[in-house]
């Protein structure tokens, strides 16, 4: 059974493979979302690429895991790879199901993938009340089944790579910080607890009609929706709001040729902008079909904050360096592109936007519930990974989220509201890094530094450092300052002042 760690050249011949088979994944993505095939088929891929994700070779990885970050995030990559491959037919059952449930309510049939879309559209709360009811019904019958049986096959997948539990694997043999993370969140959700309580009862108040006691989980969809700000974002002007910011920057979008804008309309495309780095930085992939609003304006800009990174990401780094690394900084990277649209002055340059101070409270309430989320998740997935019965953590999860969002959220969804990989320490600390490099540029550039050439060349060249650096780095580099989670409250606090 011991296995011996990898030569040099075999080493080698790992990382170019895994540079193939993201590449692969990548452009499946891309080719079934984008609409233009019907089919995601991942097992062909994972076949082609079988030696990275079997037991043996991410435990020989791990022998030869030494000082050098790369081998560690080789490690990681081939370790998740056998995960991803014992659960992979469990994943394609629980996309299948959720294609093919339907809720009926009211005598309408729907979709389950539309509930929550649905709901957020909904003006009637008990009608609100009856699509979640359905939402929760199936969710419990037929998707939980599936992710527990996930969630066993993975605990003893994490053994068999020599772990005793998930947190063990990804904090002490992937060196994640998540504890130092878990007390910066506990911090963050203690601080802003009264903020928190204060505007979000006001924006419930006026949204639904119902303050934070006794607003239920349907009514936050709702809230958030915010439908009265849609004119305001128009879908026909995205595109150009886009390559106005990217010029101002001295980004050229159209004359780009690494980056492929695909605005086609097809039937079967996601309405979800996003972005497939097919090749880093060679081939990126920026797919939307417009519709407006302000939801989707926020997703077009996260995508294309993630699309130049990797398309101004530096072909000199190893292959860990560019598609592997810690996901913070691209993260950080499409939230710093993602925040200009709830920010007055870009708001005021590229839009004829009335109340934009208003529209960026909002905005700071939204930040502030996602950031009291995420804090709160952190903190359950934490105890939810070193378990070894995940069916004792229902009430956990319901606690822990009802703390922090003072709505009781579906205890039907402790399983299903797991991201993998702690992939939630990403995004935490993505907010911290956009809010400390956000004040850093309007301290240099102005307030209006999206507009300013010099702050567009300093991006680039941060960009083309790929995933070298973490995100704690990069900041460090920068502006000297450590990463703080308290920087994405002051950041919410400045605003709601
Ligand atoms: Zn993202």
């Amino acid at each position: 059974m011991a296995a011996s760690p990898p030569s040099d050249r075999e080493l080698d011949g790992l990382r170019a493979g895994a540079d193939r088979f993201i590449a692969e994944l990548d452009e499946e993505y891309y080719l079934h979302y984008a609409g233009l095939k019907e089919t995601f088929d991942l097992s062909p891929i994972y076949e082609r690429h079988a030696e990275l994700t079997r037991l043996e070779t991410a435990q020989a990885i791990g022998l030869a895991v030494d000082g050098d970050r790369r081998t560690r995030e080789l490690w990681r990559f081939s370790s998740e790879g056998y995960l991803g491959d014992l659960t992979r037919e469990l994943a394609e059952k629980e996309a299948q199901l959720e294609a093919e449930l339907e809720a009926a309510v009211d005598g309408d049939t729907i979709p389950f993938r539309m509930l929550r879309p649905t709901i957020a559209n909904e003006p009637d709360r008990e009608k609100r009340r009856r699509l979640d009811r359905a939402r929760t019904d199936l969710g419990e019958q037929h998707l939980n089944p599936v992710h527990l049986e996930a969630a066993m096959v993975t605990r003893q997948g994490v053994r068999d790579l020599g772990a005793a539990t998930y947190l063990e694997l990804y904090r002490d043999r992937f060196a994640m910080d998540l504890e130092g993370l878990a007390a910066q969140c506990r911090a963050v959700l203690d601080s802003t607890e009264r903020l928190y309580e204060e505007h979000a009862d006001r924006l419930f108040r006026d949204r639904v009609g119902v303050g934070l006691d006794e607003a239920e989980r349907f009514d936050v969809p709702r809230v958030f929706r915010a439908t009265e700000w849609d004119p305001q974002f128009p879908a026909d002007r995205m595109l150009p709001a886009l390559e106005g910011t990217l010029a101002d920057l001295g980004i050229d979008l159209r004359s780009q040729e690494n980056v492929h804008l695909d605005v086609e309309q097809r039937p079967l495309k996601t309405p979800r902008a996003f972005c497939a780095p097919i090749e880093v930085p060679d081939k990126v992939m920026l797919v939307i079909q417009p519709m407006g609003g302000p939801d989707d304006w926020r997703a077009l800009f996260h995508e294309a904050g993630h699309t130049e990174h990797f398309a101004h990401t530096s072909p000199e780094l190893s292959v860990e360096e560019r598609r592997l690394g810690d996901n913070a900084v691209t993260e950080g990277w499409a939230m710093l592109f993602q925040h200009l649209t709830d920010d007055p002055a870009w708001l005021t340059r590229r839009l004829d936007f009335g109340r934009p101070d208003v529209f960026a409270e909002e905005g700071a309430i939204g930040l502030l519930y996602f950031v009291r989320r995420y804090c709160a998740k952190l903190l359950y997935e934490l105890e939810f990974h070193a378990t070894d019965d995940p069916t004792t953590m229902r009430g956990r999860y319901v606690e822990l989220l009802g703390d922090a969002l003072k709505v009781e959220p579906s205890p039907t969804d402790y399983l299903a509201d797991i991201d993998s990989s702690f992939y939630v320490s990403s995004y935490l600390r993505s907010w911290a890094f956009e809010a400390q490099l956000r004040a850093f540029l309007r301290e240099e550039f102005g307030n209006a530094w999206f507009a300013r050439r010099e702050a567009g060349s300093l991006l680039r060249e941060l960009w083309s450092l790929g995933q070298k650096p973490t995100a704690e780095e990069l900041l460090k580099d920068v502006t000297g300052a450590t990463l703080e989670m308290e920087a994405a409250a002051d950041r919410v606090r400045e605003t709601l002042r």
